[in-house]
């Protein structure tokens, strides 16, 4: 089975893909993790992740790889698990900003098609219904008013102690909204055949309303 869930960044799609791979036993593949990795690379190197011309020659020097275990997915970035610490804001800008990027999708074409291959999974992302898994059993579009988003990645990041502000996630979460939609390589836009989620309810509800529509549309 195979289920993509794409959306714009703080709908859900995490909590919810990690709660139907546990319950229909599947590999949740999180593929925002290796954009922010490649983010995270640029960053340290100190270049100006929306600079094409000297990011690109960067990537030779990565390499990325996903591990699975009960504790769900570890990105690991040159031989260092950064799966911790490519979840700051700051990050989250680098990794929007190289995503447009066409040699950073072509680069982490393979890493994600090879996943897809190994067996069942539920992938997020912004292009899995449409570039990765066009042939995906499921596709769900999850959507969430911006103030919606804001409010809980801001509480998810005060649970993990990092210092931030409700109005710069808010802002940052709308720009990178318009980045995500509007590049010219493949954006952030439901595939066709694409089922439009709003995640405005509970998780419980929200997860059995999932479900259903999963049951109902597995071929
Ligand atoms: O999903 P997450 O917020 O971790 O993704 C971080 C960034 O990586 C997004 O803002 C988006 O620009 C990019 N991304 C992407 N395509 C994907 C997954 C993430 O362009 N499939």
């Amino acid at each position: 089975m195979k289920i993509a869930i794409d959306g714009p960044s703080g709908a859900g799609k995490s909590t919810f893909a990690k709660l139907v791979a546990k319950e229909l036993s599947l590999v949740y593949v999180d593929t925002g993790a290796l954009y922010r990795s490649i983010g995270l690379y640029v960053n340290r190197k100190g270049v100006d992740p929306k600079d094409a011309e000297k990011v690109v020659p960067l990537l030779s020097e990565i390499s990325l790889e996903l591990k699975y275990s009960e504790a769900g997915q570890r990105v690991v970035l040159n031989g260092e698990d950064v799966s911790d610490l490519i979840r700051t804001p700051e990050i989250s800008m680098c990794a929007s900003a190289v995503s447009a990027i066409p040699a950073v999708r072509e680069f982490l074409l393979k890493i994600q098609r090879d996943m897809v291959d190994k067996g069942d999974v539920v992938m997020d992302g912004r292009d899995i219904g449409t570039v990765i898994m066009p042939d995906a059993d499921v596709k769900l579009f999850m959507f969430a008013r911006p103030e919606t988003r804001a409010k809980r990645r801001y509480a998810e990041l005060v649970e993990k102690g990092i210092e931030c502000d409700y109005d710069s996630i808010l802002a940052d979460i709308i720009q990178r909204d318009k980045n995500d939609s509007e590049r010219e390589i493949a954006p952030a836009v439901p595939a066709e055949d694409a089922i439009m989620f709003e995640n405005a309810d509970e998780i419980p509800v929200t997860l059995a309303k999932m479900l259903e529509i999963i049951k109902e549309n597995v071929k």
